[in-house]
């Protein structure tokens, strides 16, 4: 089995999941005492999160290629970024590696295009709702996908940075995004995009009316069939 490398801590919340469910459909799939072989760097994400906010992509890039270099020279054999808006940097960060970084966007599409789905609906950061470098990438998968509207993404973007990171899942919160999905399904969505790796932390399925998408899910199976490839 190949070794992946998380690059983590963004947050370290959702690296957990990661960790878990990496793990756990390890031993599903090769049974006994089998777990996944593993290389984690796991940021402080308070300083990350203000250059975001800063727009200061070209210092957060620099931290994630040098964490990508560290663990290529430890021995990982595909990179996984551990969050969607971290994605904006893919491609600095690929550049920089001779492995692959599996991508978060590519995987969504394909399983979305598997499902044959017409109309998802995508929550996450603002950055990831609103730049192109996340759509895009859907899109060039086949997948066009609406995102709700300004006051809803600013409410949405509010809780995962002051919330969901922070280790808060607050049933308010959990309320509001219900009542955010509920919009976008009058409005025609038929599967929701948890595009932000902490959201399977606050919802589960049950809570939706339209089926989930979790990108955290997708990755870490995309992840394995890497991992697990002859
Ligand atoms: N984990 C989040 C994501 O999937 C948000 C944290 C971040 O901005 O990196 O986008």
């Amino acid at each position: 089995m190949k070794t992946l490398g998380l690059l983590g801590g963004m947050s370290w919340e959702s690296t957990s999941v990661y960790y878990q469910r990496l793990n756990r459909v390890t031993r599903e799939r090769l049974g006994g005492q089998h777990s996944a072989p593993l290389l984690i760097w796991s940021a402080d994400f308070a300083p990350i999160a203000a250059m975001q906010a800063a727009g200061d992509w070209d210092g957060a890039a620099d931290v994630l290629v040098e964490a990508a270099r560290r663990l290529e020279a430890a021995g990982a054999d595909a990179l996984l970024i551990c969050a969607n808006t971290m994605h904006k940097l893919a491609t600095q960060v690929g550049a920089a590696v001779t492995v692959p970084v599996l991508h978060v966007a590519d995987a969504t599409a394909a399983a979305i295009r598997a499902a044959g789905v017409v109309r998802p609906l995508l929550i996450a950061t603002r950055f990831t709702m609103e730049e192109s470098f996340y759509r895009d990438r859907l899109r060039a998968g086949g997948v066009e996908a609406v995102v709700p509207e300004a006051g809803a993404r600013d409410r949405l973007h509010s809780i995962i940075f002051d919330e969901l990171v922070q280790g808060r899942f607050e049933p308010a919160s959990r309320a509001e995004v219900v009542a955010i999905v509920h919009q976008a399904v009058a409005e025609g969505a038929d599967i929701v995009i948890l595009g932000c790796t902490e959201f399977g932390l606050l919802l589960s399925p049950d809570d939706l009316p339209i089926p989930v998408f979790d990108t955290t899910e997708i990755h870490v199976l995309a992840g394995l069939d890497f991992a697990l490839a002859q």
